[in-house]
Order: structure tokens, then C-alpha cells, then sequence
């Protein structure tokens, strides 16, 4: 025997969670276990196509499942490619890897949370160790093909694993479970009947491509006891064994759509695309024609956990005429659609296509195309008509259609731009940009839209009072990449978007803007003298045209915008070329801190500097930009209400 090792610690963690599950589906250590063996199966088989092995037959290939009652065990067997030593020690002594940095991630943000296992679990997939759900100890015995020797991996999960040299004829694994003893709560013993496990291999695992047999005892009529009477003759039956298929084996993506239930499509897709939850979306086609496939993808209800970082792997799994070839073809997916999980099957793809070759396959490029063209009409449709599935979908997506749109110099803007959502000012609610323009006042020209960290800020904020004052909607921008979208998409059925704190906003009339004019003349100096006070720090001073109530506001020019600015300066590598939007410091002259000013001017010019600081620091502060002396902001702030109270 040899000495016993012990697991990684993450995998230990997640043994013990397996153990003491209080996931209520146990049962699915089966579809997990019949899942691995058919994938083994089809390793070897892809091997044997590829590399021409005359020995592998694919009518000889299968999955077994024995139960023993007497000592309480089920072994499932499959004669696919096995494992050898070290890769027992790889994929049994360890989770599988991809999972395990974020696991640890996991583990350290949750540590001494034992109920949230179920949330755990639940972003893996549970593979191999599920098995511990309903299993005190396994053994795994794998003979790789091509190899000599054979090992059997053994564990009672709760100090570890042995491996040792033993002796099997045949290439493949045998996994043996011994059930766990039966408590109050579970009855192990069931998985030991016949008649359970034919179910469970129905409702998860009826698709597979290979048959899953088991020997079952079946009630034979032999014949009937001799009588005189023939209508009094009693049937006789008696028990045979009999080998049984258990799976239809028809793969899902080749059954008629109508004939497969929502309980099939989800079952499926947790088993195939490693998700807990159930998908939102399942999307099933058959093309005909030159190009012929098969394809069945989902859209996940939630975003993975690394969905926006760099291990999340996008593709489609790619099958020909049934054969898997190959996980994660990115080729048959657009970036921006990557988080679509799923497969293809066409019968006009070589089976010896290779990774390489993917990106220079012309079948391939027309299969990509069509099922970008699906996937688009799906969302379209889901938008259409279930507004709340697809509120549902933005949520989890949406920030990958707006970097479609921006991305690759905005190539794909046309495809995509009817699938962005925006929050409206009006509707307060998200919107289409088509909505918007047919909601359009009359005489509106442009499409509007501000930024900020929040609606309820962006709300309150001084230079959308005008805008909204002449009836009309403003979208309100919230994340990152928001205005690289407007700019990237530049107009909107011809209508121009147009940032509210961005230029002239060209809203005043004739007799307003001869106002504005004379009072901008009538002010000049003060205005001045004001810009001199703040050097620098400002552009322009201005008589403000975009203010209600509000004493001040910041604006800039057409170009960089401030929002782009601050999303320049948190980019990890900084703001690379120290990008600034020019800052213009407008002043309502309608409110009453413009008679002050000039009152103050009036008496004595020199004064107008602390009023002049304090107005501009105030405009920052309401653009949500930092002040650079926050200290002396205060002290003048005191110095202003000592001398008020003074008076
Ligand atoms: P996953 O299947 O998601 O990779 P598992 O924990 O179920 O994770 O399995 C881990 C690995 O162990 C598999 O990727 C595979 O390499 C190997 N494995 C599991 N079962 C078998 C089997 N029946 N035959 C060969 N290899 C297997």
C-alpha cells in the first residue's frame, strides 16, 4: 500500500463542503460521473480518428453501470482514454485548475462561512468530487490507452488519497462508490435500485452518444403451465438479467426542438458549461443549406465569476457529425457576444480541422456568421417582446454590447447599437435609443446625455436644468465606458448625440441669446477680472446659458469631455498624456450671487478673488472633481460666515 497524501488544501475545503453538503440534489453525482466518462470516451475516439487506431471500434465504446445491494456500491465504468499515474494525481488530488485561484479567492473572502457552500459549489461545477455526496469512499481505477500499467486512486475523502499500482485488462476507468449508511434525513439505498437509477440517467444524462447499459432484472412471461382450458391459462413469469441501454443516446442538439423539455435544455447546459444556475436563455437552430449545423448555445443568467477578467475563455464547443473536436472554438463567436455558451455540429467539417486551421476555415467564417446573425434576432426578439428577461440580460451584459460598440473603432456600432439601453431622464426607466427618438420634441435636434457616478446625482445636477426645463429627455450615463459609446456612435438616425455639459447647447431663443449677449457686454470687466483671478485653472469665464437655479456650473468644450477625463486618469497606467478637459466656469447671472459679485466689484475689485475661488471650487466640487486645497476651501468658507454674521 502506498503512503497516503493528502489533498491541496483548496481541495480539501471543497471535499469537506461535498461531504457535508446540504445541497438537496445529491443525485447528480451521476449525470457528473457519466459525463466524464463520456467525454473520456470521446478523447479517445477523436484520438482514434485522428490518429487512425485500428484497434478502437466505435460500436465497442461505452459506459457500464453495475449495483452491487449485498456491499452497498455502484461502479461506473467507461473504456475511453484513462488516466495515468501522474494524471490521476492532476485531476483527482486537486480541483480542476482553472477554478481553483479564484476558488482560493473565494475561500478567503468567506472564510468561516460555512452555509454559503451551496454558492461555492454552485461556481464550479462539482465534477468529480460530487461523488463524496453520496460516497463514504471511492475508488478510481484507470488504465491509459496505450499503457501498461494501471492505478487505482482511493479515498474516503477525510485524510487524504492513496495511489497504487494494480492489475485491468482493458484501457478506461472504473469508478466504484461505496454509499454512504443511510441517515434520517437521506436514504442512500435508493441510488442501489435499478429503477432509480434508469431514471436518473433518463431525466440527466439521456443525450449521451454512447450507450450507458446497465444489468437489470426484468419479468420474463415463459411459458404458461400446461391446462386443458386455453382461457384458464395463467402467464408465468419468471426474473431474468438482462443487459439494458439506458439512454436514448439521440444528442439533444438533434432532436426536434418541440420534443425537448426546459428540464432537458437545463439540465444539460449545467452539466456541459459547468453552471449551478439554470440558463436564461436557450437557443436552439438548424441550418440547412450549403453550409449545414446544428447548433445549441445559452445565455447564462448570471455573468460568470471571471467573466470580465482575462481567464474567462469565450468559444463554442465544436462537434462534426457528432465527433467532438474541440472546447472553446473562439472562431465561432464574436467578442461581443462571448458570453453565449454552447455547441456546434456540422457535417461539413473535417475532422481533422485543428485550432490553427479554424481562423482560415471558410465553413467555419459562414457558420460564425450565421449564428452571430441568431444570436443578434434572439436579443432583438427578447427585447421586443419580454422587456423584463431582457433588463435581466443587460444587467449581467450589457457593459460587454457597449464595449462591442466602442471596440475596433467602432466597426460593429451598426449591429449593435439597437441592443443598447440607456436610464432616461423622462421615463426614468431604460430605454432604447430608438425609443428616444421617437419620443423627440418637436424642434429637438440633438440626443442628450450627461454622466455621472449615479442617477440621483446626475439628476441634481445644475447643467441639466435647462434641458429638462424645455420638455426634453436626457440620458444619464453611469458607467466607464458610456461616452466612448456616444462618441463611437457619433449620431443616431441622423440625430447627433450631445453631451449637456459639452459647448453651446444652442437652446436659447433669438431675444434669450440677444439677453445674454448684453449682459455678457454690460459684465466684461468683472468677467475678467474674474478669469485673472483664477489664471490658469479656467479657460473662460462666462455668463452661464445653461442655468436655472443654480449659482455656477463647469462646462467645456467640444472634444474631450470631463467624464472622459476622469476615466483617463483611473486608468491603472494614469492619464497617459495628462489629458485635461478645459475647464469654463459659468455664473447665472440670474441668481443672486451675481448681484453680490457685482456689488463687490463695485466696491472694491480686489475683492472679487476670494469670490471668484470659492464660486470655482464650488463648480468642481459639483462636478465631482477633487479640489486641490481642500484646507484653505474651508477656512474661506469660515472667514465668509464669520464676517456675515459680523454684519
Ligand atoms: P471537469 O470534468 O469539469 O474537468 P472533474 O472534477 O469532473 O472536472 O474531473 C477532473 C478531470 O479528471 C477531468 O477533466 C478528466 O481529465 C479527469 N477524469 C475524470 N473522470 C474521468 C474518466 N472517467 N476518465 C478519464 N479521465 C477522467
Amino acid at each position: 500500500m502506498s503512503r497516503k497524501k493528502q489533498f491541496k488544501a483548496e481541495s480539501k475545503r471543497l471535499l469537506d463542503l461535498m461531504i457535508n453538503s446540504i445541497y438537496t440534489h445529491k443525485e447528480i453525482f451521476l449525470r457528473e460521473l457519466v459525463s466524464n466518462a463520456s467525454d473520456a470516451i470521446d478523447k479517445l475516439y477523436y484520438q482514434a480518428l485522428s490518429e487512425n487506431l485500428q484497434d478502437i471500434n466505435r460500436d465497442d465504446l461505452k459506459i457500464e453501470i453495475s449495483l452491487d445491494k449485498e456491499n452497498r456500491t455502484i461502479t461506473i465504468q467507461d473504456n475511453g482514454v484513462g488516466m495515468d499515474k501522474a494524471e490521476m494525481e492532476e485531476n483527482l488530488g486537486t480541483i480542476a485548475k482553472s477554478g481553483s485561484l479564484a476558488f482560493k479567492q473565494k475561500l478567503a473572502q468567506e472564510e468561516g462561512k460555512q452555509d454559503e457552500d451551496v454558492d461555492i459549489i454552485g461556481q464550479f461545477g462539482v465534477g468529480f468530487y460530487s461523488a463524496f455526496m453520496v460516497a463514504s469512499r471511492v475508488d478510481v481505477t484507470s488504465k491509459k490507452y496505450g499503457e501498461e500499467l494501471a492505478y487505482r486512486w482511493s479515498s474516503d475523502a477525510s485524510d487524504g488519497y492513496t495511489i497504487d499500482e494494480v492489475a485491468k485488462d482493458s484501457h478506461g476507468t472504473e469508478i466504484v462508490l461505496y454509499l454512504k449508511d443511510n441517515s434520517e434525513d437521506e436514504d442512500y439505498d435508493k441510488y442501489l435500485s435499478q429503477y432509480e437509477i434508469e431514471g436518473l440517467i433518463k431525466k440527466y444524462s439521456d443525450y449521451i452518444r454512447y450507450p450507458i447499459e446497465m444489468e437489470v432484472e426484468v419479468q420474463k412471461e415463459v411459458e404458461s403451465e400446461a391446462s386443458e382450458d386455453e382461457e384458464k391459462k395463467e402467464p408465468v413469469y419468471e426474473t431474468v438479467q438482462e443487459t439494458k441501454t439506458l439512454n436514448s443516446m439521440i444528442p439533444l442538439w438533434k432532436r426536434p426542438k418541440k420534443e425537448i423539455t426546459k428540464e432537458e435544455y437545463d439540465s444539460f447546459y449545467k452539466d456541459k458549461f459547468d453552471d449551478f444556475n439554470d440558463p436564461q436563455k436557450v437557443i436552439h437552430t438548424s441550418v440547412e443549406g450549403n453550409v449545414s449545423f446544428d447548433a445549441l448555445m445559452y445565455i447564462p443568467s448570471k455573468a460568470p465569476y471571471n467573466y470580465y477578467s482575462q481567464d474567462y475563455q469565450k468559444g463554442l464547443q465544436l462537434y462534426s457529425r457528432g465527433v467532438f473536436i474541440m472546447d472553446k472554438a473562439e472562431e465561432l463567436i464574436p467578442e461581443y457576444f462571448r458570453f453565449v455558451k454552447g455547441l456546434v455540429d456540422s457535417q461539413d467539417l473535417s475532422l481533422n480541422i485543428s485550432r490553427e486551421m479554424l481562423q482560415h476555415d471558410r465553413q467555419l467564417k459562414v457558420i460564425a456568421s450565421r449564428i452571430e446573425k441568431k444570436i443578434k434576432s434572439e436579443l432583438v426578439l427578447m427585447l421586443k417582446n419580454d422587456r423584463e428577461e431582457y433588463e435581466k440580460f443587460w444587467s449581467n451584459f450589457g457593459l460587454q454590447i457597449k464595449f462591442g460598440v466602442y471596440n475596433n473603432y467602432g466597426m460593429d456600432k451598426e449591429k449593435l447599437q439597437d441592443l443598447l439601453l440607456f436610464y432616461s431622464s423622462k421615463e426614468q426607466k431604460l430605454v432604447t435609443l430608438d425609443e428616444y427618438i421617437n419620443r423627440m420634441e418637436e424642434g429637438q435636434e440633438s440626443i442628450y446625455f450627461m454622466s455621472g457616478d449615479s442617477v440621483d446625482k446626475i439628476d441634481k445636477l445644475p447643467q441639466c436644468a435647462l434641458v429638462k426645463e424645455k420638455g426634453y429627455e436626457i440620458l444619464y450615463l453611469t458607467d466607464n465606458v458610456d461616452e466612448f459609446v456616444m462618441q463611437t456612435l457619433n449620431t443616431y438616425k441622423e440625430k447627433k448625440f450631445k453631451n449637456i455639459s459639452q459647448g453651446d447647447l444652442d437652446l436659447a431663443s433669438e431675444d434669450e441669446k440677444k439677453e445674454l449677449e448684453a449682459k455678457a457686454e454690460e459684465n466684461k470687466d468683472l468677467l475678467t477680472h474674474i478669469k485673472e483671478a483664477l489664471k490658469d485653472q479656467v479657460k473662460e469665464v462666462k455668463i452661464s446659458a445653461r442655468l436655472i437655479d443654480d449659482p455656477v456650473c463647469l462646462s467645456t468644450e467640444e472634444g474631450l469631455s470631463f467624464e472622459m477625463e476622469k476615466v483617463l486618469s483611473a486608468m491603472p497606467e494614469g492619464n497617459p498624456y495628462g489629458m485635461k478637459a478645459p475647464r469654463i466656469l459659468e455664473i447665472n447671472p440670474k441668481h443672486e450671487i451675481f448681484k453680490a459679485l457685482q456689488a463687490v466689484y463695485q466696491k472694491d475689485p480686489d475683492a472679487v478673488s476670494d469670490y471668484a475661488d470659492l464660486l470655482y471650487q464650488q463648480a468642481l466640487l459639483i462636478e465631482g472633481f477633487p479640489i486641490d486645497d481642500p484646507m484653505e476651501f474651508s477656512r474661506k468658507i469660515c472667514a465668509f460666515m464669520v464676517k456675515a454674521t459680523a454684519e
